[in-house]
């Protein structure tokens, strides 16, 4: 498999490239050249097989020579080792539950897998890659515990100071090791612009080997397919119409679904909903991608004013408007709307959804008023207590705290304060 940079499609990477690189020298995301679909029969027979076969026929196309059969089987198997229950919680509603895992967000499964692959690549050589990321929440704790201990691997994270939650804060800034926390006076966009900084900065990339964990690496943005195919699996409703719908930010996550549609997965549409960040909405609305700063919201791991992986999903259907509306409807909820839909759930079945959830839930819901008789699954993308000042307020509940939170609660948070680019740099340097 190679991958094409979608800014100058000249440039070509393989697999192992495309990861340790993270982006194209052009600074283009890197795209699949081609998308074999898998056959028919992988589809008729798939309740029959375990996630962790159907995982490695989606991906392995993917990745092709560059990691052997064993060691990509090896690889699954160590991302995988929680589960992704559908459960229902209304007539024709079920959710994708993806925070079984070890940071309770559905970005364990890309850093883990990404994190498993770099492991892998460092056995055969020296090099030691850096891998530098800017989080609003979520994708920081996922990174850490996805990279902790792995050979080769040296992981910078940048988070902004005072915005991330309390439960977020220790999860990255607790584990030590090969992991360093850095704590910005600033905004998340003042993380990410520092980030992008230290990728243009030729004095750290002739020192240093750098890459990203941000849903931009393909290493973390094609493995989270693998869910939406055990979704399909679980929901044996096989005559009946599917619908995804996904709480959107970067858009990397509903990327990855429409992978496994390009696959051959049978589903009929996608639902991309958003907070108040309303950048896509409005193009499905006008045809207009009018990118704007981002507006804080409840659901903060999706404030996102410019999603990077849009391009992708242009991409996916050749950059065609008509194409992609086919496919594609998107809609944007407000705060209010969201925490409303988080207390009527609650109340009319007892199912706690976090506030990203709420807003795939009401996404989900908009798209059915319009289209009825269908079924749909909206993904549930972190666990309530991620959240849970908003739950709590909201929901007037008390949460247990579940094990793998608890065990980060306990530890005491070191992090690098820093105000300025040249901070993060001479720490680069050093
Ligand atoms: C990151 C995140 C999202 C957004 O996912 P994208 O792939 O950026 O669209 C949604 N919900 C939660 C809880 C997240 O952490």
């Amino acid at each position: 498999m190679r991958y094409l940079s979608l800014n100058d499609k000249n440039h070509m990477a393989g697999f192992k490239e495309a990861v340790v690189r993270g982006i194209a020298p052009d600074k283009g995301l890197y795209f699949p050249e081609r998308i074999e679909p898998l056959p028919s029969s992988f589809f008729d027979q798939i309740e029959n097989r375990s996630k962790d076969e159907i995982a490695f026929q989606a991906i392995q196309q993917f990745v092709g020579e560059d990691i052997s059969n064993n060691a990509l089987q090896n690889i699954i198997a160590a991302t995988l080792d929680f589960e992704f229950p559908l459960v229902t919680i209304e007539e024709g509603i079920a959710t994708l539950e993806l925070f079984h895992g070890p940071t309770m967000a559905f970005k364990d499964v890309g850093a883990r897998f990404m994190a498993n692959c770099l492991g892998h690549f460092s056995e055969t050589s020296d090099e030691e890659v850096t891998v530098l990321v800017a989080t609003s929440g979520d994708t920081g704790g996922a990174v850490a515990n996805g990279f902790l201990g792995v050979e080769g691997a040296k992981v910078v994270i940048l988070y902004p100071s005072g915005k991330v939650s309390d439960i977020q804060e220790r999860q990255l800034t607790t584990l030590g090791q090969n992991i360093t926390a850095m704590e910005v006076s600033g905004t998340f966009d003042d993380c990410q612009r520092m980030v992008k900084d230290a990728f243009l900065d030729v004095d750290i990339t002739k020192k240093r080997k750098l890459t990203s964990a941000n849903s931009i690496n393909v290493a973390r943005w094609l493995p989270q397919m693998f869910y939406y195919l055990f979704a399909y699996r679980d929901s044996k409703k096989r005559e009946m119409d599917i619908v995804f719908s996904v709480p959107s930010g970067n858009f990397g996550n509903i990327c990855a679904g429409m992978v496994a549609h390009r696959l051959g997965m049978p589903v009929k549409h996608f639902v991309a909903a958003t907070n108040v960040n309303d950048v896509v909405p409005n193009y499905m609305k006008s045809a207009e991608y009018s990118p704007k700063p981002s507006i804080a919201t409840i659901s903060n791991a999706m404030d996102v004013g410019d999603p990077s992986n849009f391009i992708r999903i242009q991409n996916l259907f050749e950059n065609s408007f008509e194409k992609l509306q086919r496919y594609l409807s998107s809609f944007s909820f407000t705060d209010e709307e969201t925490k409303a839909a988080m207390f009527d759930v609650y109340g009319k079945t007892g199912y706690m959804m976090d506030p990203h959830g709420a807003v795939g839930y009401l996404g989900l819901k908009k798209y059915m008023e319009n289209n009825p008789g269908i079924s749909g699954i909206f993904l549930e993308t972190a666990h309530p207590i991620k959240f849970l000042d908003v739950v709590k307020e909201t929901l007037d509940v008390s949460l247990d705290i579940p094990p793998q939170i608890q065990r980060v609660i306990d530890k005491e948070k070191i992090a690098i304060p820093i105000k300025k680019y040249a901070e993060l740099k001479s720490f680069l340097m050093d």
